[in-house]
C-alpha cells in the first residue's frame, strides 16, 4: 500500500467513484425527500459528491426492514459458526478495498493516507474479524439450581441497533459497533457522521458481497438532528449505541428516556491526563510519545494526550523535548504518504480549534510552539501543533475537549498533586503515567479515573481488551468480548424436570 506517491492517489482520486446514496435493504437510494449535502473534502475544499439527507421518514423506513430481517432470522438464527464466516469474509472484502477506503477516509475527513491505510483500514477489518472469529467459541450458562430444575441463562440479541458514529474515525468506530453487533445476530442501522459518511456507505455494500443478508446492515447518512434524533427517538430502536460528543451523549439518554427506553451505551469525550515523573525509564521516549499523543489524527482523537502533567523538577529540561518531538510533525497534503499531519475535518472544527488557542492566549497561558492556521493557500483547513505552557487546570484549554492538536502543559510537585490535578475533569477516558517506580506506576494507575491507563507508553491496546470511559466519558466498553453485553439481553429460562 505504502508505495503509492502523491501523484499515484491523486490520479486514483480523480478516477474514485463516490456513492453518497443510503443504504437500505440491500440497496442504495436516495432519502426518502430527495434531499442531499455537498461533501467536500478538508484537503482542498474540492466538493467529492452529494450525499443523501435522510430524516424521519428514512429512519422509519430503514428501522423496519431492519425489523423484518432480524425477524426472518436469516442472521438472527443462523448458526455462530456460519456468521463467523461471513463476518470473516467481510472483514476479508474490507482489507481488499483497502486502498479505495483508505482514499475515502482521507479525502473525506483529512487524516493523512499513511495513517488510514496503516492503522484506520486494517483496525477496522480486525474488528469485524475479531468479533466474528469470537461468536462460535462463547458458552451460554447453567444455572446451579435444585435437582429437579434446569436453569438456562442464554444470551439473546437486542433485536435493532442504531448505531451513531462520529467523524475523527470513521471507518473504525463503525467497525466498532458493527463487529459484535453483527456477531450476536443483530441488525443494524448505522449513521456515520455528516462530516464523514462515505466509507460506512461504501462497506455496506461489501457487506452484501460477503454474505450478510439484506436488511440486517443498513446506512443512513445525514444530519444529527433530523435522522440522528429520529433513530434515538425511535420506537422500534432496541438498542443505541454511540460514539461522539459528551453534549450528545446527555441528549441520547433524554431522547431514550421520551420514547421507548431503548438501552444506550455511549463512548464520549476525554481530556487525558499524562502524567510524566522525574524517574521515567526515558524521557526522551516519554517526550516522543506525549508529541504523539496530541498530534496524531490531527489531534482527533477521544484519546488525546491533551494535558501534560509534568514533575517540576523535570520540567525544563523535559518540556523543551517535547517541543522537539512535536516540530517532527508538520501539517502537509494527506495524500502525501510523507505526511504526519493532515487536515483537520472541516472549517467548523478547525475554527473551534483556532478559537480555544486564542482563549490560552486570553487566560494566560504561555505559547511554545505552533498556534496557527498554515497551508490556507490550499483550501484546505490545517493547524499547527501547538503547545502551551504555564496552564492551570482551570484554564478553558485545560477543562474543554479541543479535539484538535493543542497540548496543555501543566507542572506539579508530587504524587498525590499529580493525581489530584489528573482527576480534576469531568471526563474519565484514559490517562498515562511514566515512571521506572513499580509501586507508584501502580498506584497511581489505580487511584486515576479512567477506563485506560498506560505506563511507560501512550495508547496501548488492541482488541482483546475494553475500551470506553468513566464519568462524563461514557458507559459500556467497545472491543473484547464485553462489548458482547451491549447486543445482547440476558435470559433465565427455568425448567422443572
Ligand atoms: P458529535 O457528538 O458532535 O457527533 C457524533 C454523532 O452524533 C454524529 O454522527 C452526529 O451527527 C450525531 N448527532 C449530533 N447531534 C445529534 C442528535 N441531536 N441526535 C442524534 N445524533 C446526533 O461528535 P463528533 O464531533 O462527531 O465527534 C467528536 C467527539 O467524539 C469528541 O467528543 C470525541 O471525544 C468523541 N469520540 C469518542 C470516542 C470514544 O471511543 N470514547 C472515540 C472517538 C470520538
Ligand atoms: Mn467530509
Amino acid at each position: 500500500m505504502t508505495a503509492l506517491t502523491r501523484s499515484d492517489w491523486e490520479q486514483r482520486a480523480k478516477d474514485l467513484k463516490i456513492e453518497g446514496r443510503a443504504f437500505v435493504q440491500g440497496e442504495y437510494r436516495n432519502a426518502v425527500s430527495g434531499a442531499t449535502f455537498e461533501c467536500l473534502s478538508p484537503v482542498d475544499g474540492r466538493l467529492l459528491g452529494h450525499v443523501a439527507s435522510c430524516d424521519q421518514a428514512d429512519a422509519d423506513l430503514a428501522v423496519k426492514v431492519a425489523r423484518e430481517a432480524f425477524d426472518s432470522g436469516a442472521w438472527s438464527r443462523m448458526a455462530p459458526v456460519k456468521r463467523k464466516k461471513v463476518l470473516q469474509r467481510f472483514a476479508d472484502l474490507i482489507e481488499a478495498h483497502g486502498e479505495e477506503l483508505a482514499l475515502l477516509e482521507t479525502l473525506d475527513m483529512g487524516k493523512p493516507i499513511s495513517d488510514s491505510t496503516s492503522v484506520d483500514v486494517p483496525a477496522a477489518a480486525n474488528a469485524i474479524r475479531w468479533s466474528g472469529e469470537a461468536i462460535d467459541k462463547i458458552y451460554d450458562e447453567v444455572a446451579a439450581t435444585a435437582h429437579n430444575q434446569l436453569g438456562l441463562v442464554t444470551r439473546e440479541p437486542v433485536g435493532v441497533v442504531a448505531a451513531i458514529v462520529p467523524w475523527n474515525f470513521p471507518l473504525l468506530m463503525t467497525c466498532w459497533k458493527l463487529g459484535p453487533a453483527l456477531a450476536t445476530g443483530n441488525s443494524v442501522v448505522l449513521k456515520p457522521s455528516e462530516k464523514s459518511p462515505l466509507t460506512g456507505l461504501r462497506i455496506a455494500q461489501l457487506a452484501i458481497e460477503a454474505g450478510i443478508p439484506q436488511g440486517v446492515f443498513n446506512v443512513l447518512p445525514g444530519f444529527g438532528h433530523t435522522v440522528g434524533k429520529a433513530l434515538a427517538l425511535h420506537m422500534d430502536v432496541d438498542t443505541l449505541v454511540f460514539t461522539g460528543s459528551s453534549k450528545i451523549a446527555k441528549q441520547l439518554m433524554i431522547y431514550a428516556g421520551e420514547s421507548n427506553m431503548k438501552r444506550v451505551w455511549l463512548e464520549a469525550g476525554g481530556k487525558s491526563p499524562n502524567i510524566v515523573f522525574a524517574d521515567a525509564p526515558d524521557l526522551k521516549a516519554a517526550a516522543e510519545a506525549a508529541a504523539s499523543a496530541i498530534a496524531f489524527n490531527q489531534g482527533e482523537v477521544c484519546t488525546a494526550g491533551s494535558r501534560l502533567l509534568v514533575e517540576n523538577s523535570i520540567k525544563d529540561t523535559f518540556v523543551p523535548l517535547v517541543v522537539e518531538a512535536l516540530k517532527g510533525w508538520k501539517p502537509g497534503n494527506p495524500l502525501d504518504p510523507q505526511t504526519t499531519v493532515g487536515a483537520l475535518v472541516d472549517t467548523i472544527q478547525m475554527n473551534n480549534v483556532l478559537s480555544y488557542i486564542q482563549a490560552g492566549h486570553d487566560d494566560g497561558a504561555k505559547l511554545l510552539i505552533g498556534g496557527k492556521r498554515v497551508l490556507e493557500e490550499t483550501g484546505g483547513t490545517y493547524v499547527e501543533p501547538t503547545i502551551f505552557d504555564g496552564v492551570n487546570n482551570a484554564m478553558r484549554i485545560a477543562k474543554e475537549e479541543i479535539f484538535g492538536p493543542v497540548l496543555s502543559v501543566i507542572g506539579f510537585d508530587d504524587e498525590k498533586e499529580a493525581i489530584a490535578i489528573a482527576n480534576d475533569t469531568v471526563y474519565g477516558l484514559a490517562a498515562a503515567v511514566w515512571t521506572s517506580n513499580l509501586s507508584r506506576a501502580h498506584l497511581v494507575g489505580k487511584a486515576l479515573r479512567a477506563g485506560s491507563v498506560w505506563i511507560n507508553q501512550y495508547d496501548g491496546g488492541d482488541m482483546t481488551a475494553p475500551f470506553g470511559g468513566f464519568k462524563q466519558s461514557g458507559n459500556g466498553r467497545d472491543k473484547s468480548l464485553h462489548a458482547f453485553d451491549k447486543y445482547t439481553e440476558l435470559k433465565s429460562t427455568w425448567i422443572k424436570l
